[in-house]
């Protein structure tokens, strides 16, 4: 657990684990899952994130005893590797059917998780659809209850992810974050994920290394740092608060460099895997790109 500091002994960044930061990306899971730890492996990231089925269908072929052979046999995986939960389910969601699939999809991811041992998968927490904020943390909070009691003997936790707040979309700010936890019935099974991407769009000024940690603080006073589980790296297309979330390569953006440089010399940081979801090819040119300016960051 990361000791709480001082900001003066925060700004001091110290370089904990020059050779192996746990940093890498987002990969395909397309083959099977342990196909992703391989992808991983070939551009040497010792950390990346997974879809734990297809992420823009509801249902899924349970994975095939040998599937989860390979994955878990897998002579050289990257040190972590976590989830993240489809983009089509909605917590929040005001038509009881959607809601319904939701629940359901969630409980099955968490299953599925658990399966291949993922300590968490992040998940936008939901969109109100326009009944506002009290009605879609009520669903919200209601929905994660039911998907956790329908999967209450697994232990992958739900890292609940900082939004741009795209239309009616909550969790862009901490408090919101920190609502659903106090509100939850499992706070123990929900933790974070903070985007950069996301925290700009929503209106954090990261953009200088002050503003970064001034965020960083209003972090542990809201929610705490135990409970933050990943970072997100991610450029921003859009400017400082355009709620629009657009995700760019790394000082390709309207982000700059500086919260980057941060987040990877810190040794606030070093436990945490940093993973890109920048745009990409199947070849990962542009991650083996993005990657190699993180870690330059540490010379
Ligand atoms: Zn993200
Ligand atoms: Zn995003």
């Amino acid at each position: 657990m990361p000791r709480k500091t001082g900001a003066a002994a925060r700004r001091k960044t110290v370089i904990a684990h020059p050779s192996s930061p746990l940093l890498g990306a987002h990969m395909s899971i397309a083959g099977g899952p342990s196909k992703a730890l391989e992808r991983g492996r070939s551009i040497g990231c010792t950390a990346i994130q997974i879809f734990v089925k297809n992420n823009m269908q509801w249902a899924a072929k349970p994975f095939a005893e040998a599937e989860l052979e390979a994955y878990r046999k897998h002579p050289d995986p990257p040190e972590l590797v976590f989830g993240h939960a489809s983009y089509l389910i909605n917590p929040g969601a005001n038509n009881p059917d959607f809601r319904k699939r939701s629940i359901h999809a969630l409980s099955d991811e968490l299953i599925r998780a658990d399966q291949l041992g993922l300590p968490f998968i992040v998940l936008h927490p939901g969109a109100h659809m326009g009944d506002g904020e009290e009605a879609g943390f009520r669903r919200i909070v209601s929905s994660l209850d039911a998907a956790f009691t329908a999967s209450h003997h697994g232990k992958c936790r739900i890292a609940l992810e900082i939004t741009a707040g795209q239309g009616t979309s909550l969790g862009h700010t901490f408090e919101h974050l920190a609502i659903i936890i106090e509100q939850s019935k499992f706070p123990e099974r929900l933790t974070t994920c903070l985007d950069t991407a996301h925290l700009f769009e929503a209106g954090f000024d990261i953009s200088t290394a002050e503003g970064f940690w001034n965020v960083v603080k209003t972090f542990d006073r809201i929610i705490g740092r135990d409970r933050l589980a990943a970072w997100h790296l991610n450029d921003s297309k859009t400017p400082l608060g355009s709620r629009v979330d657009r995700h760019e390569h790394i000082g390709k953006g309207k982000i700059g460099l500086a919260p980057f440089c941060e987040i990877m010399r810190s040794e606030e940081f070093s436990a945490l895997p940093k993973v890109l979801e920048t745009p990409k090819n199947e070849d990962l040119r542009e991650d083996v790109v993005n990657l190699g300016i993180l870690r330059g960051m540490l010379a």
